[in-house]
This record gives structure tokens, sequence and C-alpha cells, in this order.
């Protein structure tokens, strides 16, 4: 698949000093609004992550790549409407506190087409958080369900106009990515 995998490069202040030609996948995959990769370089990679909970989550990632000088590798999906894509993040050290970061598609599955994942017009005002890594909905309070369940369980197939999507973690992916990070800063382990 030519689309992968997405690589870009960020400095020692996480500003993005490269990316590859794949770039405007992650872009649009993250709702930022500049797609153009020439215009992207120079700037805080912060800028393209629209939630708070995921850039958080990405700066705990760097920093144990920076202090331990090993690459750490966690699962994502990147799910579009029609596909699920299962992928691999890998966060890498270079020399001057520098990153490299690729992600890698492992398998997608066809899925039927999911109109609440389809970002475009007529969208009500309520808002669904989805968790930015595994791309589970919440139904609330505690529930994390695959986007086929939450339209079924939230009656969204009879709606006129769908809820906005609005990016978080889910505790799983936390958990995980912290077990990883761990893994990591363990000097017996891996
Ligand atoms: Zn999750």
């Amino acid at each position: 698949m030519a689309r992968f995998p997405i690589r870009y490069g960020v400095d020692s202040d996480d500003r993005i000093r490269s990316v590859g030609p794949e770039w405007p996948v992650f872009a649009s995959e993250n709702a930022a609004a500049d797609l153009d990769p020439g215009s992207v370089v120079g700037r805080p990679l912060w800028d393209f992550i629209a939630d708070a909970e995921t850039r958080d989550l990405y700066r705990l990632i760097f920093d144990a790549v920076r202090v331990q000088g090993r690459e750490v590798t966690v699962p994502f999906r990147c799910d579009s409407p029609e596909c699920r894509w299962y992928m691999e993040l890998a966060i890498a050290p270079l020399s001057d506190r520098e990153l490299s970061i690729s992600s890698q598609l492992i398998r997608e599955e066809p899925r039927e087409h999911s109109a609440l994942l389809d970002t475009g017009p007529g969208r009500s005002d309520e808002f669904v958080k989805i968790c930015s890594w595994c791309k589970r909905v919440l139904l609330p309070p505690s529930d994390w369900c695959e986007v086929e369940v939450a339209v079924r369980r939230l009656g969204l197939f009879d709606s006129n106009a769908l809820p906005n999507l609005t990016h978080g973690v889910c505790p799983d992916c936390e958990v995980k990515i912290g077990a990883e990070l761990e893994r990591v800063t363990d000097p017996a382990g891996g």
C-alpha cells in the first residue's frame, strides 16, 4: 500500500523537521487543517494533534524514548469510514534529542461505510468522544465500543444529523501504553 508507512521527524523542541510524502494522511486523520507538507516543517507537532489527552500521551512516549534512548512501538487504529486500519506507531531516538516517527499498516479490514467517521457537514450540536488510539467510541458513562456498536446503541441510524466527534484517550489505551513505557524504562526488560 503506497500510503504507508507515514514518516516524519521532530527536533528536540518537538518541531517538525521533515515529513514523508504520506504526511497528508496523518494530518487528515488528526483533523489538522494544514495538509500541505511544505508548510508544516518548522511548526510544533502539537499544532497537528487536536486533543489534549492525545498530546499528553505522545509527550510521555517522547520523554521515554529520549531518556532511555530506545525505540517505543505501540499499536493503534487509524480508521477510515470504509476500513479499519490496524497500525503500529514506532518512535525512535536520533542524535541531539531528535525523533523519527513512523506509522506502519499491519493489516486492514474493510467495513460497511460508517457515516459517523465520515467527517463532513450535516452534524448536530451533539458530541461523542472517540479514542484516538483504538477508535472506540465512549457510551457514557464508561463503555468504550466499536463504532458500529456505538451507532446502534446511540440510535444514530435514524438520526438526521450525526453528532460531532471529539478525540480523547480511553483508559485501556492509557494502561497499555503506560505498560509499554514501563517495559522500555525497565533495565531488565525487552
Ligand atoms: Zn482506546
